[in-house]
Formats: structure tokens, sequence, C-alpha cells
């Protein structure tokens, strides 16, 4: 997605050679227009699979996740980042950790809103291990739910998510792929989109 190469490059700031900063329109500050274009992107890329469900990961993945459920008509589930492990009949959970943030949290689905045989399109901000999908992934499973595709925003192409997920059987759709940045340079390859 060009437009969105073009926003990384103009707005996003790379902290450091592994860490991007969008917090001007994907983290922090939402860049709705943007959102709705990558919402229209993922869903054109999913077109044929059937999908039934979005479901995405609180709180960044829930721009672009809602813009791709009106895109495709269907609803969108969020799975939340709790602390501590719940015990409750309704939920499911697995532990996902978090290299950026340096924490374990519980990945938390309300079973409830995914049904069996759902086709789901699963949707985060970033890729880069690949610890958040896969969990997520898990979770939906758990519930009866397949995972028909997992759609990301920005995937950090020089991390090992990508291979991770793929190695599974997952089909990764990435709207951007950073290959190498730094202080002052973001370097792109092709995207998925
Ligand atoms: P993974 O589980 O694939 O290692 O990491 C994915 C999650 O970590 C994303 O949901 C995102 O919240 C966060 N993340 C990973 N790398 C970055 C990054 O470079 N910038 C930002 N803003 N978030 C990141």
């Amino acid at each position: 997605m060009l437009q969105l190469e073009e926003k990384i490059l103009r707005d996003g700031r790379a902290l450091n050679e592994d860490v991007l900063l969008v917090d001007s329109f994907l983290n922090n500050q939402v860049d709705a227009p943007l959102m709705a274009e990558a919402g229209k992107a993922f869903a054109e890329a999913a077109k044929g699979l059937g999908i039934t469900r979005v479901i995405t990961i609180e709180s960044s993945g829930i721009a672009p996740a809602l813009m791709t459920a009106m895109a495709l008509g269907v609803p969108m589930v969020i799975l939340k980042k709790s602390t501590s492990r719940i015990l409750n009949d309704d939920i499911l959970q697995t532990e996902v950790f978090s290299f950026t943030k340096n924490a374990a949290y519980q990945l938390t689905l309300k079973k409830r809103f995914v049904l069996p045989g759902d086709r789901v399109l699963l949707i985060d901000d970033f890729l880069a291990r690949g610890e958040a999908a896969q969990g997520a992934s898990k979770l939906i499973e758990q519930a009866g739910g397949s995972v028909a595709a997992i759609g990301i925003v920005i995937e950090k192409a020089f991390q090992p998510g990508r291979a991770l997920l793929t190695g599974k059987g997952y089909k990764v759709i990435s709207l951007a792929r950073v290959s190498k940045m730094g202080e002052g340079f973001i370097e792109f390859v092709e995207a998925d989109a």
C-alpha cells in the first residue's frame, strides 16, 4: 500500500534498528482516512476467503480492524490484554510475551464472539516476532474458528514473525514491509497488498 509507505516515510521514526514509532497516525493519534484505505486494502486482499469475522488485539489493531470489518460487512471482535488469569467459563486465555514492552500479558477472548466454523481475518498493527498473532490464532482455533488470513498494517520483515506464521500454514497479508531501518532512514520490500 503505497500511501502507507509514504506516510511511514513522512511521519514514522525509527527509535532504533528494531522499534518503529508511528504514534502520530496509528498508535496514539489515528489517521482515519488512512485506516479506511487500509481496511479497503485488507478487504480486497481477503476477497474470496469467505471471511465471516474480523478479530483484532487491543488497542492499536482496533482502528484498521474496524475499517476492514466495515469494508467486508462482518462483525469485529477485540481480544483484550489482561494482566492476570481470570477463571470464567466464558473466556479463553493464553500468555503472550511482548518484546517491545518486555512484559507478558494474558490475551483474552470472550468465547461467545467466535462461532464454530467462523472464518476469521485476524488484524494487528505490527508484526515483529509473531507472538501476538500466534497467541490470537490459538484462541480463535480453540473457540472453533479458523484463521483464514492474518492482516498486518506494518510488518518488520527483518524479524522472524512472518516465517513463524507462514511456517504454521497461515496466510499473511502485510500492507507495508520494512526491510531495514535506523536513524533517519526506513527501507521497504514489496508488500502483499
Ligand atoms: P510480535 O508479537 O509480533 O513480536 O509483536 C507484535 C506486537 O508488538 C504488536 O501488536 C505491537 O503492538 C508491538 N510492536 C512490535 N514491534 C513494534 C514496533 O516496532 N513499533 C510499535 N509501535 N509496536 C510494535
